[in-house]
């Protein structure tokens, strides 16, 4: 960068050192014109791209309410709150790593959908549910059809049952 003071592009670094717990480099550089000092912190750019929701309104991502839409729908889940957060995680860094400064909150959905498949089939169905607010019955049973094809495929066993005890107990809407 280009000096502060008087605007020389040459600087040399007289200093290195980690800062801020190891989160930041600060650098203490000297102009190579006016030998005037100054201080610079290096951090890596770690910012959450904004969602657009379908409306094309921007919000800025909310980790908090995606926690939270998370665990409503893992209320009285058989699943560790560590879990919820290693999912959490999992989620804001597939979207950090993506680079993007906007996504569509279609796609934050996904990943919230694809990582609450993993942790409780019942949770998945229930965001489905809501997320995708089924227009009707049909759509809901093919998500639930769907869902048990892959189960069926996959070699779990005693989990199906859990299923369709905790699906039987959600009431889709009815047909408007
Ligand atoms: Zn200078």
């Amino acid at each position: 960068m280009f000096c502060p003071f008087c605007g020389y592009e040459e600087t040399k670094v007289i200093d290195s050192r980690l800062a801020g717990e190891g989160q930041q480099i600060r650098r203490r550089r000297e102009c190579l014109k006016c030998a005037e000092r100054f201080t610079t912190f290096e951090t890596a750019e770690l910012v959450m791209p904004r969602v657009v929701k379908s409306d094309a309104r921007r919000e800025p991502f909310d980790e908090q309410k995606l926690k939270s839409s998370m665990l409503k729908a893992l209320e009285k889940r058989p699943v560790a709150i560590e879990s919820v957060d290693a999912a959490v995680l999992h989620i804001c860094n597939k979207l950090r790593a993506l680079g993007e400064r906007e996504v569509p909150a279609r796609m934050v959905g996904e990943l919230v959908m694809n990582e609450l498949r993993h942790l409780d089939e019942v949770a998945y169905v229930r965001f489905a549910s809501v997320y995708h607010s089924f227009q009707d019955v049909d759509a809901f049973r093919e998500e639930i059809e769907q869902l048990r094809r892959d189960q069926l495929k996959s070699d779990v066993e005693g989990s199906q049952l859990a299923l369709w005890d905790g699906v039987s107990s959600l009431k889709p809407k009815s047909k408007r």
